[in-house]
């Protein structure tokens, strides 16, 4: 029997195709161009698997997504803000999406693999991390934020257990299913009022890393993950996140109430930045477009020594 479909146009390399600017760029791999191996994880609707791409032998990590599942929980629109906010990275710090597919059940979602799993994992079983450990990892996560920014994406809900690690213990941020795509006549973020964002404040993201922002029904703007920076850094050298609480409510009083207190031994130049990082105004926040922007923020001594250019090639330091 014939196989013949249309047939694309055969491009001319194959680093063409797998550039994401390329037409063709996700179409070219199916549910069966991969083996699937183990499970890395499960989410409120979805697997993740590590799949080999039969054709180069390379391992990613798959992501199924079930369907019937997805649309019976009203989760269509994260499951697109995902694949769509994704599909605007390109740089190291970020999980990349290289190829989309589905069959009748599932959709799939080729990631980067990052075997090394959570940061949240090494928080709990090391933290508090030293100076260098928590400082290269802070860098790491500025320098993605900035890309996702930079990108006219706001991530929202930068946290530990979406910070993951590959094999060189560099990070890898994933899970955009919170993702706000600002397009591109409303990026200038000033420039629309509340309006515009109003149908969009319900509740996004998770209670500990929550920016008060949203919990005064404000528009989320760039700075709501300058905030959840500044919880991750506290909880790097703190060992619990800055506004823990019993439940819910509570988590939101203390945020509100910016009750914010460090624990014995942490290090002066990390309470200074996180102080800077955890200010209930927006605009106030170090990194915020109206204090100097991210190039501000890297300038703050907590980062004395980073090199802003070489960190993805530089060695991590050892998480022991
Ligand atoms: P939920 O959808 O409920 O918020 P989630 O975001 O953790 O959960 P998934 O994105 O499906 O759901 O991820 C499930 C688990 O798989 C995660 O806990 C993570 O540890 C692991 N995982 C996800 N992506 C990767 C990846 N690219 N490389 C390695 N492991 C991954």
């Amino acid at each position: 029997k014939s196989t013949t479909q249309s047939t694309p146009p055969t491009p001319t390399t194959t680093t063409d195709v797998d550039n994401p600017s390329h037409p063709l760029y996700r179409h070219r791999r199916t549910v069966a161009d991969f083996v699937y191996g183990p499970i890395l994880g499960e989410g409120s609707y979805s697997t993740v698997l590590v799949g080999e791409d039969k054709k180069t032998g390379k391992y990613y990590a798959v992501k199924k997504l079930d369907k019937a599942h997805i649309v019976k929980n009203d989760k269509v629109k994260y499951v697109m803000i995902e694949r769509d906010a994704l599909s605007k990275m390109n740089h190291p710090g970020i999980v990349r999406l290289y190829w989309t597919f589905k069959d009748n059940r599932s959709l799939y979602y080729v990631l980067d693999l990052a075997r090394n799993g959570e940061l949240y994992t090494y928080i709990r079983r090391l933290a508090p991390f030293d100076m260098d450990t928590a400082r290269f990892y802070a860098a790491e996560i500025l320098l993605a934020i900035e890309h996702i920014h930079s990108r006219g994406v706001i991530h929202r809900d930068i946290k530990p257990e979406n910070i993951l690690l590959n094999d060189d213990l560099h990070i890898k941020i994933t899970d955009f299913g919170s993702a706000k795509i600002i397009s591109p006549d409303n990026a200038s973020k000033k420039s629309d009022g509340n309006y515009k964002y109003k149908g969009e404040l319900s509740f996004v993201g998770t209670a500990e890393y929550v920016s008060p922002e949203l919990l005064r029904s404000e528009p989320t703007l760039q700075e709501a993950d300058l905030w959840a920076l500044g919880c991750v850094i506290y909880q790097m050298h703190a060992g619990r996140s800055p506004f823990k609480a019993a439940t819910d409510y509570l988590i939101f009083q203390r945020i509100k109430n910016r009750d914010l207190n460090f624990p014995e031994g942490f290090p002066d130049v990390a309470q200074d930045i996180v102080e800077k990082l955890l200010v209930l105004e927006p605009s106030e926040r170090l990194g915020s477009e109206a204090t100097g922007g991210m190039d501000a923020l890297k300038q703050h001594p907590y980062f004395e020594g980073v090199n802003w250019e070489t960190i993805w090639e530089s060695p991590a330091p050892p998480l022991k």
